[in-house]
């Protein structure tokens, strides 16, 4: 039984059931017993893996996306690099040697990184020594910006609706009757009463027949929007990677991960991985709402594709063992394979109005 689970079943018992949303943020972001605040939760070890922990050429591939937005805007000789939930660095530290080959490049890049989780943020500083660290956006310095964010989107709370014959309804989490002190247990329930007006949905929800479950995630528009914000007014770009849908549509996504195995959403709260599909269609509106252009969202096999990751696994493959050649081409075959995940993740890219299309999304 996680002691998180006890802290929620007492906050339900003291205010009430909470939107799926409320638990889905103390699940992963309770400051002592959420899940990211606990563990590295990467790798074969852990619950998931990510793609720049499957190869250092989706981190280097992204270090050149970097520079050529960089160059396209004019170089400029002072500029934020932010990568939102690090993770352990690793995409980090695969692009900035990358960039190392970019002349003017690096003495104008100032690192930041955007982390909650102190675990991982101790990873973070072993592997990129030299980088700032916030817990929140808002508090990067002012200036040109550039945004990587990776698996970063679905890990932002959502909220669940369910469309009844009286109108859309929250999902809320309550205590199930065979919950005790000892062992609290959770399920969903929809509240009674609709959403007095359908405009939390997207217009690709709002439409979807009775029984219906729709999500969306103001917390991930919201951000969205800040970055955007700051990109419209100092210049920079961003690129958001994630599986998610390129459309607004109703149906359910949350899931939680534990060991690479999908267990039950409401179980065990702080020990399982909870994310869902990033909505693309929302975070482009949220964005251009901000002031910028949204490019894609593009597949990621298209993506990396278009960025040479076939020509950079044949230049490390020309110095590789027959084990490493193996592994790279099975890694390449993982990041961009319709199958596997070159079609379910996408890439969005953000760039102030005007500015040049970025590398990769020219059609
Ligand atoms: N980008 C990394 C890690 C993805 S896991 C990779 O691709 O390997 C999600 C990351 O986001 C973790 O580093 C997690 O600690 C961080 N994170 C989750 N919610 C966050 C929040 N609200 N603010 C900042 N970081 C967050």
């Amino acid at each position: 039984m996680s002691v998180l689970s006890k802290h929620i079943a007492r906050l339900i018992k003291e205010t009430g059931p909470m939107p799926v949303s409320h638990f889905m943020a103390l699940a992963l972001g309770h400051p002592k017993h959420g899940y990211y605040m606990t563990r590295d939760p990467l790798g074969a070890a852990g619950d998931f893996t990510t793609a720049p922990e499957i190869s250092q050429m989706f981190g280097e591939l992204i270090g050149l996306w970097i520079a050529e937005t960089w160059m396209a805007q004019g170089s400029p000789t002072k500029f934020v690099l932010a990568e939102l939930g690090p993770g352990r660095g690793t995409l980090m530290a695969d692009a900035l040697r990358a960039l190392r080959a970019v002349p003017g490049l690096l003495p104008a890049l100032d690192l930041h990184f955007v982390e909650t989780s102190p675990v991982l943020a101790a990873i973070q500083k072993q592997n990129v020594p030299n980088a700032t660290w916030h817990d929140r956006f808002d508090t990067l310095p002012e200036g040109p910006l550039y945004v990587i964010a990776n698996e970063f989107f679905d890990a932002l709370p959502i909220r669940q609706f369910v469309r009844t014959k009286q109108g859309w309804c929250e999902r809320y989490v309550m205590l199930s009757e065979s919950s005790t002190e000892d062992e609290p247990r959770f399920e969903p329930a929809i509240m009674p009463v609709p959403q007095a007006s359908n405009d939390i949905l997207a217009a690709g929800q709002r439409n979807a027949p009775i029984g219906s479950l729709a999500e969306v995630s103001p917390a991930s528009a919201a951000f969205a929007e800040d970055i955007a914000l700051r990109i419209s007014k100092h210049g920079g770009a961003a690129l958001i990677i994630d599986y998610g849908h390129t459309k607004s549509a109703a149906g359910e996504t949350l899931q939680a991960l534990r060991a690479h195995e999908f267990v039950n959403v409401f179980e065990n709260p702080g020990e399982a991985d909870l994310t869902a599909h990033v909505d693309f269609e929302a975070l482009a509106i949220a964005a251009k709402a901000g002031g910028v252009a949204a490019h894609g969202p593009i597949e990621q096999g298209t993506f990396l594709r278009a960025l040479g990751i076939d020509e950079r696994a044949t230049t490390l493959k020309a110095k590789a063992t027959p084990d490493q050649t193996r592994d790279i081409d099975s890694a390449e075959q993982r990041l961009t394979s319709r199958e596997e995940m070159g079609s379910l993740f996408k890439v969005l890219a953000l760039t102030p109005l005007g500015a040049p299309t970025p590398a990769g999304f020219e059609v």
